[in-house]
């Protein structure tokens, strides 16, 4: 199985006084049970690989362009987040899908990006509540799996984030046989895709999760981690769902 892999996603959220809580988070993950990553602001990520350096947290951004450089006003590339520190991204989070109309096309060359300078790619997928309303939940994240995974993924260290839209930040939660059924139609997908490549890769869990339910969704078959939003700000939240591991 995968080593499993807790990573918070900050969001547009904390200033540079926030890098004490991330300091927290290291000192209190020096136990953990898999992996632990933080993705904080951009302009966050250089201090915060300096002050965890020699820790056992990685640092990740949370989105990058699908060019190396360029006259691309106000983004921020994968040579970049790696030439700062970064070690992981993640990519298409619903929040750029829905508010930035990435596809799944553009998505996908940006994970190509991401290997190019040498990033681990945690990507997103997930259906609105209308499309799961609609018994459309599997065949649209399934759809989403295959058109925002290149090949050139195969044998890369990379993960897959399951975030349904409609349980991100609102305290909804799909019910643990939900979300098996979904993290088992990932790896489906992921064989078909990747052959046994596709075993090695961690299926994180996003929307809603925290300290209370952190063990139930964490020991969930086919769920290899979680993608935290709300609940890592916090170093004793983020910590409590490490401990979840
Ligand atoms: P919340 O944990 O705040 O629901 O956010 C989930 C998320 O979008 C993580 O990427």
């Amino acid at each position: 199985a995968p080593v499993p892999l807790i990573a918070g996603n900050w969001k547009m959220n904390g200033l540079r006084a926030s890098l004490s809580e991330a300091v927290a988070i290291a000192e209190g993950a020096k136990e953990a049970k898999g992996r632990v990553a933080i993705c904080p602001p951009s302009l966050l990520i250089h201090q915060m690989c300096e002050m965890l350096a020699g820790s056992r947290v990685l640092v990740g951004g949370q989105d990058a362009h699908w060019d190396d450089f360029g006259a691309f006003t106000g983004d921020v590339s994968a040579q970049m987040l790696k030439d700062a520190g970064a070690q992981m991204v993640i990519l298409g989070h619903s929040e750029r899908r829905t508010g930035y109309r990435e596809t799944d096309e553009i998505v996908s060359r940006k994970v190509q990006a991401a290997l190019r300078a040498g990033l681990e790619p945690i990507v997103c997928v997930g259906e609105t509540l209308e499309e799961r309303n609609g018994g459309r939940a599997l065949p649209v994240v399934t759809d989403q799996v295959r058109g925002s995974l290149p090949a050139e993924l195969t044998g890369k260290p990379f993960s897959v984030a399951y975030e349904p839209v409609w349980a991100i930040g609102t305290g909804l939660t799909p019910t643990t046989a939900e979300i098996e059924e979904m993290h088992r139609a990932i790896r489906a997908t992921l064989k078909e895709k990747f052959g046994a490549a596709g075993e090695g890769v961690a299926i994180l869990y996003g929307g809603s999760v925290k300290p209370s339910n952190a063990e139930e969704i964490l020991h969930a078959a086919e769920v290899g981690g979680a993608l935290v939003g709300g609940a890592s700000l916090k170093a004793t939240d983020f910590l409590a769902i490490v401990n979840a591991l």
